[in-house]
């Protein structure tokens, strides 16, 4: 399985997944028609599958142009978003498992950004090497989605979720926000030698206008203050020892950053 990273409107990531075996591709969360066609075009392949995350438009916006070009895909989504994914045809839930280019995606609930919001990931096929990880808004790199749908509790129980998997997890997140997250990670976790480190590659990175997804679970743990409520310096910069309302303010304190 090969995957390309399109860029899509002003800081999107569409994920186009390729099997060169079959010649047969999948898209997670397409948000534009263009950058779709034009990459299965040089590739010479058909669109079999459209992954989504959750129903936010900048994540299934081209879904009802594909279906038209391509009206045998189908169209994988949470339980939850029933009837705000257009064209949905397979309705998942924690547990379940989605098949493409002989590997086993597992998908998990992840609400908070959205209630129904689902990831789905791609162990490595052999034990101890890369895994994939497609978490739409859930966890960015350096940051996670605002809470538009749910509540601190859901959130934190869906990160752990996924600060769980194996460090050498790739994170393909939806958007280019790693910059403006870690400039906020720098308010609140400033002492962090890997966090310094990594913000000063990642300005560099961005001068020179490269991508910074896709991401690493162990770097996100290391770095990541979304996911680190448990960690006294972060505790200390919201004045709070609960790992829950830790969270919650950092989160509170992004939305206002
Ligand atoms: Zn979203
Ligand atoms: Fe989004």
């Amino acid at each position: 399985m090969e995957i390309y990273r399109l860029p899509a409107l002003s800081d999107n990531y569409i994920f186009l997944l390729h099997d060169p075996n079959q010649n047969i591709a999948a898209v997670v969360d397409p948000a534009e028609v263009k950058p779709v066609l034009e990459k299965l075009e040089l590739l010479g392949a058909e669109l079999v599958t459209i992954f989504n995350t959750h129903h936010h438009h900048d994540h299934v916006g081209a879904n009802q142009k594909l279906i038209q070009k391509f009206p045998k895909l189908t169209v994988y989504g949470g339980v939850e978003d029933r009837g705000r994914i257009p064209g949905q045809q397979v309705f998942l839930q924690e547990g379940d498992r989605v098949h493409f280019a002989q590997r086993v995606g597992e998908v998990l609930f992840v609400p908070g950004h959205t209630s129904g919001h689902i990831a789905y990931y791609f162990p490595p096929l052999v034990a101890g090497e890369i895994g994939e990880l497609f978490c739409g808004d859930t966890l960015f790199a350096g940051g996670c989605g605002r809470l538009f749908e749910g509540t601190p509790v859901q959130m934190v129980e869906s990160l752990s979720k996924l600060r769980n998997l194996p460090e050498n997890t790739r994170i393909w997140c939806a958007h280019e926000y790693t910059l403006k997250n870690l400039q906020f990670a720098m308010t609140v976790d400033r002492e962090n030698p890997d966090l310094q480190a990594r913000f000063a590659e990642v300005k560099e990175a961005r001068s020179r206008n490269e991508a910074t997804v896709p991401s690493m679970i162990g770097v996100e743990k290391r770095t990541n203050p979304f996911l680190r409520w448990e960690q006294p310096a972060l505790q200390l910069a919201v004045q709070s020892q609960d790992p829950v309302q830790t969270f919650a303010h950092l989160r509170g304190k992004k939305d206002r950053f």
